[in-house]
Order: C-alpha cells, then structure tokens, then sequence
C-alpha cells in the first residue's frame, strides 16, 4: 500500500443559485467572472474547480453579475423544474447583456452536457456551452466567444478527474469543504440522466485526495465531505514503472482508513452510497475510526422489487433491508438518509404501500422525496410509458413527506436529553446569538454562543428540545 499521508504539498455553498467571491491568485487582467451553481454537491464542487482554472487565467470573481465579464450557471438536469428553474435564470440576464453587449453567458453542467449546441438554438442568450468534463477547456472557449463566436465543448472523458487542479473553496465557512474522489457513473438507473451527463465512472488518484484533505486541514478546515454519485464503487490502482510490482487496489475502505488517518480533528464525510456495493467493510472501516461520522446517505428510491427492476436499480427489498441490517448491526447509532422517488412508471398502489412500509422498517433521519419526472434520453423515457397521472404521482408523494416528516421527529428526538460533539459551523440563520453545527448523524444543532469557543471549534452540546429538522441545545463541559 502507497504511504499516502506523508507527500503533503502547501495549497494555501443555501443551495440554489448562491452567487461567489473569491480572493484572485492569478496575474489579474481585470475580467470578472460571475458563476453560480444548482443541483448536487458533485455541482458546487466542480464550481470550485471552474473558478480556479479561471483565477489561474487572470480572472477575479464578483457576486454581483452586474459587473461581470463572464456569467455563468452551472446546471441540474435531474428534473424537468431544475431545468425550467436555468431557462428561468436566464431570463434575468438579458437586461445585463444589453446593457454589456461584451457580456459572455455561458452554460455548464448536466443540462448543458444533455442538450448540447441545441442550448444555443434555444437560449439565444448563451454564448458558450460546457460539459462536466471540458472545464479545462474554458479559457479557450472564452477567447472564442470574445473573438465573436458562439463555442461548444461537450466532450466526456474516460480519464478526466481534474485530479491536480486545486478547488477555490466558494461560500466556504472555513470549516468544511467537498472532495470529489471519482466522476461519473455506471450504473444505469432508468430514470437518471446522470450517465449521460457525466459519463463512464473514474476514480480520482488517491493521493491527490489524501494531499488535499491534508492541505484542508492545514488550512483549517475541520470537515470534508468525499463526494461521488457512487462512493462504494471507488477503484484506484496506484501506477507503477515498469516491471515494479503492481501496488494493491485502493477501494473506498481503504481510502476511508486514508483519509480519517489525516488527523483524528479531521471529520469525514461522504455520498452518495449504493445499496448494491455498500460493503461490511466500509462499515466496519467507519465504526473504527471516531472521526469519520455515522452517518449514511443510502438512496432507496422504491420499497417494491418490482419497481426496483424497472429502475434497474440492481438490487431488491430483501438486499436492502439487509444493507439496513447490517449498518445498525455494526454502528447502531448511525444515521441513515435516503431518496425516493414516487410514481414510477406502472407503479401500483401496493407497491407504493411497499414504499411506504421500507420507510416504517428503516426510520430514516431525512430524506429526498420527488415524483417521478420523465428525461429524455434515459432508458425508462424509451422503454415505458410515463403513465401514472400527476396527481396520483404527487398524493403518494404528499404520503411519502408525512411520514418522513413523523420519523424525522421521531429520530431526532432520540437526541435529546444526550450529548453530543458538535462541529461549530457558524451563527445559526435565526440568530447570531446562537452557533450551529452538526452532530455526528449529521443533525443540525443550535446552541447559544459561548465566547470561549469559535467557529471550527468541537464542542459538547446537550440536546433540549427539537423540531423535526433542528437539535436545540446548550455548550456543557
Ligand atoms: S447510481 Fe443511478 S441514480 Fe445515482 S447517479 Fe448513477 S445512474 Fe443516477
């Protein structure tokens, strides 16, 4: 195994549409770059990734697209309303392009990767459309656009990991930032458009992400995040000169052990699991290591096995539910979160009921509930018909939100009257009387400022009382 954690090197965010400012650390020639981000995490973290190949560039950044020389929206296509939400957006940049006819408008991301050059026929306002995977291309296509041409690059990648690129922390709180380990995806849900957009999945080199949590916590930082849309599906084979003994894989156990090795005051985090190779020993890797949290965001999307087949999601209710088994047997105090989706292509009413009866046999802490929403390209759009009506769809889902809102309350309940290590984050949105942080399952805590403790600081906190998605507390020693 590499030793990882000894080649350090110095390297000295509300989620829709949060506007950045950033320090500049190339030859600054003046040209301000707006950009803001929807969707994912792996959406926001590729941001970082965009501004600081344009720093490097010259480019400052501003938060106010007034006085911009490049605006750009990193785009979701998840879902039909993410995509009309960009459409929208958009909108509300035509007054500045009149104003600065020299004003660039440029799209990236998923929706961006989906549509093409068929955004530029559509949104006249965009100039440049990028793909996940052609980040590194932009100076170029900007030169392009202020050149007095429309520019597309929407190549993906089988190598591409932006591995020795190092992110600019956006809307960062000092504390706690994302890592991405791998891109893309293999596996083939039929409702998703991820594989389309951001291609063949590839795990990032090792070491770079080991440098990169250690360089954070130099910086600071007390938590990362390890981000991919299937962490449990992380391969890295260290390469080897010729005729040197090949080194063994690193998968997501042995990154983990990596990574939590940094430093015991360094909290680990990570998503997205898949049920499917979610292994034991992840699990066990996570109960050995007090810094990485107990906490696992596990996407069910259906209860029914049926349904399960039809999104090719590659396991059923059974392999689930003995996933659930196994984290509460090795970690019973971990937190588990999840998506699901309702009305599913011929979904019946028993099997919503399945849905339903998963969500009574895990308990999650919280979840990501949607009614299904058709995109175009993916294999359910060309293998089944789209049929249950809108509002079955959206009454199942209203099913679906109260009962997760009765187990969310039900769960964090369990936390009061305990105590628990809390990560200051910052002043709660409520009041600046008062810290937030999370706990280890990943629970929001609020709790009075104490002068004795600052923000990147562990504290004690004794739960009190809650709500459905808050811990309310107080500092004990
Ligand atoms: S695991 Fe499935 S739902 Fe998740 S990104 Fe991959 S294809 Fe999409």
């Amino acid at each position: 195994m590499l030793d990882l954690l000894h080649t350090t090197k110095t390297h000295d965010e509300a989620r829709q549409g949060e506007a950045v400012e950033l320090a500049p650390t190339g030859k600054a020639d003046g040209r301000k770059l707006y950009i803001e981000s929807y969707g994912c995490q792996m959406n926001f973290s590729d941001s970082e990734i965009v501004a600081s190949i344009l720093i490097d560039q010259g480019f400052e950044t501003t938060k106010d697209y007034k006085e911009a020389d490049v605006v750009f929206i990193n785009t979701c296509s998840i879902r039909e309303n993410a995509e009309q939400r960009v459409r929208n957006r958009l909108k509300e940049f035509e007054a500045a392009k009149a104003k600065n006819p020299g004003l660039v408008v440029g799209v990236l991301g998923c929706m961006a990767e989906r549509l093409k050059s068929k955004f530029l026929e559509e949104e006249k306002l965009v100039d440049v459309v990028v793909g996940p995977d052609a980040y590194r291309d932009l100076p170029n296509l900007i030169n392009k656009v202020e050149d007095g041409n429309k520019a597309v690059n929407v190549l993906l990648s089988r190598e591409e990991t932006y591995a020795d690129i190092s992110p600019i922390r956006l809307n960062s709180n000092g504390v706690s930032a994302f890592i991405s380990i791998m891109r893309g995806c293999d596996n083939m849900c039929s409702f998703c458009v991820v594989p389309f957009t951001r291609g063949r999945e590839r795990s990032r080199d090792a070491v770079s992400i080991v440098k990169e949590a250690q360089d954070l916590f130099n910086a600071g930082y007390r938590e990362v995040t390890l981000l991919g849309q299937n962490v449990d599906s992380y391969k890295y084979t260290p390469k080897v000169e010729e005729g040197q003994e090949p080194e063994a894989t690193i998968n997501f156990a042995n990154l983990l052990e990596l990574v939590a090795q940094v430093s015991p005051e360094l909290r680990i985090r990570f998503s997205t699991s898949h049920p499917k190779d979610i292994t034991d020993e992840v699990l066990y890797t996570m109960a050995k290591y007090e810094n990485i949290c107990k906490y696992i965001h596990l996407p069910v999307q259906s209860g029914n096995s049926r349904v399960l087949e039809l999104m090719n999601r590659t396991y059923d209710r059974e392999w689930y539910m003995e996933r659930v088994d196994a984290i509460r047997r090795i970690m019973p105090d971990c937190a588990i979160s999840t998506d699901v989706i309702t009305g599913f292509c011929t979904e019946t009413e028993e099997e919503h009921a399945e849905t339903l009866s998963m969500m009574d046999y895990v308990k999650y802490d919280f979840a990501y509930m949607f009614a299904y929403s058709e995109r175009p390209g993916t294999l359910a759009a060309k293998r089944y018909e789209d049929d249950i009506p809108e509002d079955v769809k959206k009454r199942r889902l209203t099913e679906v939100v109260n009962k997760q809102q009765i187990h969310s309350l039900e769960r964090i309940s369990q936390y009061v009257g305990k105590v628990h290590k809390v990560l200051i984050e910052g002043f709660s949105k409520r009041s600046d009387q008062d810290y937030c942080g999370r706990n280890d399952q990943n629970t929001m805590v609020v709790f009075p400022v104490d002068p004795r403790y600052k923000v990147g600081d562990y504290v004690n906190v004794l739960g009190e009382s809650c709500t459905s998605a808050t811990l309310i507390g107080k500092i004990v020693d």
